[in-house]
């Protein structure tokens, strides 16, 4: 095994889960996953259990599916962050649904299979689990799948990986088609214990809570120690073509730096601003691919709410650093940068899509410092630059072992303006 592999614990306690029933035991579950950034990204992911319960209605036993509603972190989910839906009446919405252009309609159903009065809103990742015919199904960003399902060849590095065991599935926007697509696998391969969803993530499913937790965690792992092997000796991101400044430099320069984006990309919202320079970022800032990898764009869909689909990167070189140029050159790289994101919306929006959201970048790159981002809180600064830091190690892991995709224009938008409705 290549050095330096870290593998994800197996933190499963037999002894607490017996005290559990079974929404407490898939509570359990997300919270373990959710614990570790490596298995999903904040606010990525979701999983579920189907669990027979009695009917307030009728007083029979029904099955019903729990699954993480709407927002929420599956690491700090409570039980009320799930939503409860009567398995079949989730099932019998199969029999009006008239095929993809039919999808978007379908979301305004799943209220109707509410199950116990349930405030708690259904996500468009529901049909997902709930036509998997397994009683537990995780859903999971982990960056070591997602840099597979972003890769040209993803579907052939699956095989090669993971054999019978995980199946792969072309990119699909999350809905009830795909929520169909994956029953369809099951069914075509009964002995599969999951699939990586291309430029998407991973399913595994089981018959059991701790099974599909411990199944979760050995494909990850696997993944982990492929790419570890794959990539060791490598020259990564096309090798550097610039130095770190010292530390207390690159500080130096965010600290500048900070005040003078903030005013101008603030005037219509107030922003806060953090700061990153951690070895990954200063790897992928001062690579020859920063630039072509860069306006490739994120890959998961997660990322596109979160970052916007690219960064703005600032043209800087760390040995003239010359910070007042940055500054002097700030009011164009932002005008160029918001020309872009106009044109893409206006290129990608419907009928019916929402008006064009802030067009301000999240995530400036500076080589040689690090990376800045930008929210209207400290909080989702923050979480806008782990993001980032989950797209660097998938275009790291991607590009080094085959050929890193982004997702089309389109598909993002979709997927960006979709999620921006829903928040
Ligand atoms: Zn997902």
């Amino acid at each position: 095994m290549a050095a330096n592999v870290r593998l994800l614990e197996n933190r499963w306690d037999d002894g607490y889960a017996a005290g559990l029933d079974e929404p407490g035991k898939l509570l359990y579950r997300s919270n373990l996953l959710g614990a570790d950034k490596r298995i999903t990204n904040y606010g990525g992911g979701n999983t579920s259990a189907k669990v027979m319960e009695t009917d307030p209605l009728t007083g029979g036993k029904v099955k019903v599916l729990w699954v993480k509603g709407s927002g929420g972190d599956v690491g700090t989910i409570k039980l009320d962050g799930f939503a409860t839906l009567y398995q079949d009446k989730l099932e019998s919405l199969k029999s009006i649904y008239k095929g993809v252009e039919d999808e978007d309609r379908m979301v305004g159903f799943l209220p109707h299979c509410t199950f116990n009065l349930n405030g708690r809103a259904a996500s468009i990742d529901t049909p997902l689990h709930g036509f998997v015919p397994f009683t537990h199904v995780d859903h999971m960003h982990p960056d070591a799948i997602i840099a597979i399902a972003a890769s040209k060849n993803s579907k052939e590095l699956t095989q090669q990986i993971f054999g019978e065991e995980i199946g792969w599935l072309p990119w699909r926007r999350p809905g009830f088609q795909l929520g169909l697509d994956l029953e369809a696998f099951v069914k075509a391969n009964p002995n599969a214990k999951g699939v990586v969803l291309e430029s998407h993530g991973l399913f595994t499913w089981a018959n059991d809570a701790k099974a599909c937790y411990e199944l979760t965690l050995e494909i990850i792992n696997k993944a982990i120690v492929w790419f570890a092997e794959k990539t060791e000796g490598k020259t990564i991101f096309g090798g550097a073509v610039t130095q770190s400044l010292p530390v207390a430099e690159r500080r130096a320069i965010a600290a500048r730096l900070m005040p003078e984006i903030r005013g101008r990309i603030g005037r219509e919202e107030r922003k806060l601003g953090h700061f990153d320079d951690q070895d990954a970022v200063l790897e992928f800032v001062n690579s020859r691919d920063l630039r072509p990898l860069g306006a490739l764009g994120t890959s998961c869909p997660d990322h596109f709410l979160r970052t916007k689909i690219r960064p703005l990167i600032v043209d800087f070189d760390p040995a003239k650093p010359d910070v007042d140029a940055i500054v002097a050159s700030l009011d164009k790289a932002l005008e160029d940068y918001r020309a872009d994101y106009a044109r893409y919306y206006n290129d990608c929006k419907h009928d019916n899509s929402p008006a064009m959201r802030d067009a301000n970048p999240v995530i400036f790159l500076v080589p040689g410092v690090g990376l800045l981002s930008f929210a209207r809180d400290k909080a989702t600064a923050r979480i806008a630059s782990e993001f980032y830091v989950n797209a660097i190690n998938v275009m790291r892991g991607a590009s080094t072992v085959s050929e890193y995709q982004g997702l089309p224009e389109q598909e993002a938008f979709d997927i960006e303006y979709w999620l921006l409705e829903e928040a």
